[in-house]
């Protein structure tokens, strides 16, 4: 397998606009961190609202042309991504884990998972924007749909997988004949960044058919708000994604925002814990906490709860925090000190509201990198429901253990103990209580024996309530949101 030796410093970040990297303009600038040591490896520059802007109308100019390009040659320049990228994958996960944290493993999960994007595009392109036609609908008188491309479109992405959800988007778009300007996380951009570099040296995109713009707020809003987006893809926080959906409606934009989640899993007694306990740990552990698809209420279900919780707590004091780079590694650190005192104040209230630690991860060290920001996996039990734990979104290490009485009182938890939607998992060895769960739980993605049921690029990545605004939800029902139905009625 190839090293890759990551740099240490990435500098100031430039702005890809009308196929050209160029310096912003702006005198504002942040930090981005490397969150396992501490350090600051590069500038994040918010661009100003002209070059905002500038980014829309080269993606305008381009997409006057784009859209006329033959899908068959639209494809090739796909195939040349999924090449670039499997041929980068170890530099890209090694980016990602030096700027979000995450093990080199999970990064490199990650990116496969950016790619099978990548391969189900390709696939899509060919397969569902075929249009359909009837004939004689009257006398003489024939009707087309076709789909086609709408404009430019505005990929907005979160920190937690910053390669993986701008290609939830960007090839659909990109292969549909749209043109896009991709505002990556202010916290993690090196890996999209890198990534667009790439596109641009070896897949030849012509220029302004993708662009890449930093900023926070004021460069989301400018780019919702400007006359030529067609529509906003979000993927963040709650009130953001609210925001942004809000905003989209405003000016008649399109938009999918997918928000945050408090994603409950259900142990039954009759769960199969040998096969299961790895996936259970992974579910709320992996990723350091910080996946959109973790469990972090934990509802052993009867008298399921005794023996499975000292199980549970002896796999997860196996765990090894640190640097997701050095070998052995199994979680990294949060990403950011913003975050990490966040879960910090969150064990605590829990432990305020009257929960028990049975694993305390604030005093983990990791001495050979004193200065990343790092806590243990830790697990609260006696949460209750109302508890502020266990209907907010930690986002961390965390495991909030709520008992249940029946299979009911946990399906009660999860469809009225929080706003969010996002997943619900069990784990149960009985169908029937597979089968009820699964028609009972108000979530967009039910896990049965699974703990992270993240779909695969060729479903819709579910969501509901405060987990989701919108109608076509991400990976293949982009298709359909990045494309227009035309209909035509013709005689001669
Ligand atoms: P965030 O909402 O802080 O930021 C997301 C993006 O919005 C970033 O690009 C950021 O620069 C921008 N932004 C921040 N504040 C803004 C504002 N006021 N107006 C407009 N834009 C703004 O989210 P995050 O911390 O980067 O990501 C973590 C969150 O994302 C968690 O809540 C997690 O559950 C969620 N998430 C959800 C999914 C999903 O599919 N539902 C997937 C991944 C992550």
């Amino acid at each position: 397998m190839q090293v890759v030796e990551p740099s240490q410093d990435y500098g100031k970040l430039q702005l890809l606009v009308d196929g050209v990297w160029k310096d912003s303009k702006t005198q504002e600038y942040r930090d981005i961190f490397n969150p396992a040591t501490g350090k600051v490896i590069g500038r994040l520059p918010f661009a100003t609202p002209e070059e905002v802007a500038a980014s829309v109308d080269s993606a305008q100019q381009a997409f006057d042309k784009w859209r006329y390009v033959p899908i068959i040659d639209r494809i090739k320049y796909l195939f040349r991504m999924k090449d670039s990228m499997e041929k980068h994958l170890e530099e890209l996960a090694t980016i990602t884990t030096q700027n979000h944290g995450k093990t080199l493993e999970e990064s490199r999960g990650e990116l496969r998972r950016a790619i099978e994007n990548v391969e189900v595009a390709i696939g899509a392109a060919y397969i569902l924007s075929k249009g359909d036609t009837m004939d004689q609908i009257a006398a003489g008188i024939d009707v087309t749909m076709s789909k086609e491309p709408l404009g430019v479109f505005s990929i907005v992405c979160p920190f937690n997988f910053p390669l993986m959800v701008p290609f939830w988007f960007l090839p659909y778009a990109i292969v549909l004949g749209d043109t896009v300007v991709v505002k990556p996380s202010d916290l993690t951009p090196l890996a999209m960044q890198r990534t667009a570099k790439i596109i641009q040296e070896e897949v030849g995109l012509p220029q302004g058919v993708l662009n890449v713009v930093h900023g926070g707020k004021d460069a989301v809003d400018g780019l919702i708000s400007h006359h030529d987006i067609r529509g906003v893809t979000f993927v963040g926080s709650s009130p953001v994604a609210k925001h942004v959906y809000k905003m989209a409606g405003e000016y008649g934009k399109r938009a999918i925002s997918n928000g945050g989640a408090k994603n409950c899993v259900v142990v039954m007694p009759d769960a199969d814990l040998g096969a299961s306990m790895s996936n259970i740990v992974s579910s709320f552990f992996g990723n350091t906490g910080q996946r959109c698809l973790a469990g972090a209420n934990l509802l052993p279900v009867g008298d399921a709860h005794d023996s499975f919780l000292a199980k549970f707590a002896d796999a997860v004091s196996k765990i090894k925090v640190g640097y997701g780079l050095d070998p052995g590694v199994t979680m990294g650190p949060l990403v950011s000190e913003r975050a990490e005192e966040r879960v910090r104040g969150y064990v605590d209230a829990g432990l305020q509201e009257g929960a028990k630690a049975v694993a305390d991860g604030r005093s983990t060290k990791v001495p050979e990198h004193p200065g990343g920001f790092y806590i243990g996996p830790t697990i609260l039990d006696g949460v209750t429901p109302e508890m502020k734990v266990s209907r907010e979104e930690v986002f961390g290490p965390l495991a909030s253990v709520i008992q249940a009485g029946k299979l009911d009182d946990a399906i009660e938890v999860i469809n009225r103990g929080t706003e969010f939607g996002n997943m619900a998992c069990i784990y149960t060895s009985s169908g029937r209580s597979a089968r009820e769960f699964r028609v009972r739980a108000n979530a967009g993605n039910i896990g049965i024996n699974v703990g992270v049921a993240a779909p695969s690029a060729y479903y819709p990545f579910g969501g509901r309530k405060e987990s989701f605004y919108g109608v076509l939800h991400a990976q293949i029902d982009t298709v359909d949101f990045f494309t227009d139905r035309k209909i035509s009625i013709s005689k001669w």
